[in-house]
């Protein structure tokens, strides 16, 4: 964890100066995202600018004929609102099912449109209604703001000051939540304009918020659930993750868009009885991540290195302590920082070496890792590693290359946090494993109890002579 400075200006225009004059800065509402992935080193700002003290960003009030709400407002105000409740119900209830209430009382509506997380609540109700973010330097409709997941039409510079919210004939927000972090596992708002118009929009699909065309125009056409019976939401649109499949999610989207329809027409939201559709899709059983990395030694090198106990402490990043317990089995200390829970894990690794009957060199080896936290939850993964042989037809010089596939899992309480930020927080454990042991393999294996930093910096400094003298 970087450190960054604080900042809290007291005006709109103190915000746009410091976000003009320091680039590298990052507004901070509420905290919920900005400080779990700054601790997880996933973002380095140099100063946070607090905009708590800022006027005028807590308003919740009647704009003409639709609903101004402030970007600082947090969603338990907006939950609580005699003015939202009763004239805006659906932005009351999606607010009101945000995460717990802890997470309620400090983020913000902000905050949560800046984020664009692909799970979040916020961006389905306000791209439903096509609500209007409004920023420091001009009006960007909800078509136009939500680009991808975590990705937004804001500029370098510019900022949200708040939303406003057309009135609609009627609208409802329903989610099926991850039960863990209550985020959206599928997310759907529906709206109807005074006019007929039908708006869908659906979170939670992995790709961030989208709407369902199909849907909207059969629903404008024809106001009931049986409009959607022969329209199934199309399961390449969403993704697979360790919570749930791409068709399970698609199938979601319709018994949520049948069940938001229903609660206002009265029908009955029941899935119509048809022929079971045989579908291609398997569904891997959980979410992959992988890599590749070039590593200047043989595989048989590698391989032997792999097994030292010495240079595996090393390399594995927050490893306190490693032990070989018995062949191939190592008894593992490792700290792992999880958002706002910086864990120690217990770790058992143990390997799966394939050898082939010509060499003692395995060409690929299988890595079950388990960590146990104590009551923090559990973490597990397992690793495929393989090995290939590389030779430089100039120098004959053998190099290897080193593809990984892990599929990373936690649970218990840190899943509520760690799940989320897994895909990152993995790769960035790994690429740090694998530069170190690139770094390793590169010089001398390091001796127990030297500083990686200072065993790094004595690799550099004589791979720097050799290059030198090699001149
Ligand atoms: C465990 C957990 C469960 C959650 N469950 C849900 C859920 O069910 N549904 C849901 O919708 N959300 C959920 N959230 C998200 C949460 O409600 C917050 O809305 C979200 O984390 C943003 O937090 P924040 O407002 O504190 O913003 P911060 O974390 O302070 O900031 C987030 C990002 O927005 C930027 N930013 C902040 N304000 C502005 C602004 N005015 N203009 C431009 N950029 C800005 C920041 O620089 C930062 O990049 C959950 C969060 C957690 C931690």
């Amino acid at each position: 964890m970087n450190a960054a400075a604080y900042l809290r200006p007291q005006s709109i225009a103190e915000v746009s100066e410091c976000l003009t004059s320091l680039p590298e800065a990052q507004l901070l509402a509420g905290g919920q995202s900005l400080l779990a992935a700054w601790r997880l080193g996933l973002c380095m700002p140099t100063h946070f600018i607090d905009l708590q003290d800022v006027p005028d960003l807590n308003d919740i009030r009647p704009d003409d004929d639709a609903l101004w709400v402030g970007a600082m407002c947090t969603h338990a105000q907006i939950a609580h609102s005699p003015l939202i409740v009763s004239q805006f119900p659906m932005l009351g209830a999606l607010a009101r099912g945000i995460a717990d209430a802890q997470i309620r009382n400090v983020g913000t509506i902000g905050g949560a449109l800046a984020n664009n997380d692909p799970a979040a609540c916020w961006p389905a109700g306000v791209l439903a209604v096509n609500a209007d973010i409004v920023t420091n330097r001009r009006v960007i409709s909800a078509d136009d703001f939500f680009q991808s997941l975590f990705s937004t039409a804001l500029q370098d510079g510019e900022w949200i000051l708040g939303v406003r919210f057309p009135r609609m004939a009627w609208a409802r927000y329903l989610k099926f939540e991850q039960a863990a972090s209550r985020f959206a596992l599928v997310g759907v708002a529906v709206s109807r304009s005074m006019k007929g118009q039908v708006r869908v929009a659906i979170t939670g699909l992995g790709q961030g918020v989208t709407r369902w065309a199909a849907a909207e125009s059969a629903l404008s056409a024809q106001w009931h659930v049986r409009t959607l019976n022969n329209l199934d939401f199309d399961a390449a649109a969403a993704q697979t993750d360790i919570h749930a499949s791409a068709m399970y999610r698609a199938h979601l989207v319709s018994v949520l868009c049948r069940r938001a329809v229903a609660a206002e027409t009265g029908e009955s939201a029941a899935m119509p009885a048809r022929a079971p559709v045989v579908r291609a899709e398997t569904m891997p059983a959980q979410a992959r991540i992988q890599g590749s990395q070039l590593l200047p030694a043989s595989p048989a090198h590698v391989w032997r290195q792999l097994l030292e106990p010495a240079v595996l402490q090393l390399c594995i990043p927050g490893c306190a302590s490693l032990t070989l317990t018995q062949p191939e089995h190592y008894q593992a200390v490792v700290k792992i920082g999880l958002g706002p829970i910086a864990a120690t894990f217990e770790t058992q690794v143990t390997l799966f070496p394939e050898l082939t009957q010509t060499s003692q060199t395995p060409v690929r080896c299988r890595l079950v890792v388990s960590g146990q936290a104590g009551a923090l939850g559990e973490g597990k993964a397992t690793i495929l590693v393989q090995l290939q042989a590389i030779e430089d037809p100039q120098t004959q010089h053998v190099s290897t290359r080193l593809d990984w596939q892990a599929t990373p899992e936690v649970t218990g309480k840190l899943a509520q946090l760690g799940n989320r930020f897994m895909d990152a927080t993995a790769r960035s454990l790994s690429q740090q494993f694998f530069n170190r042991f690139s770094a390793a393999l590169s010089g001398d294996a390091p001796a127990r109890g030297t500083s990686f930093f200072l065993y790094a910096l004595t690799v550099k400094v004589k791979q720097w002579f050799q290059r030198f003298f090699e001149r």
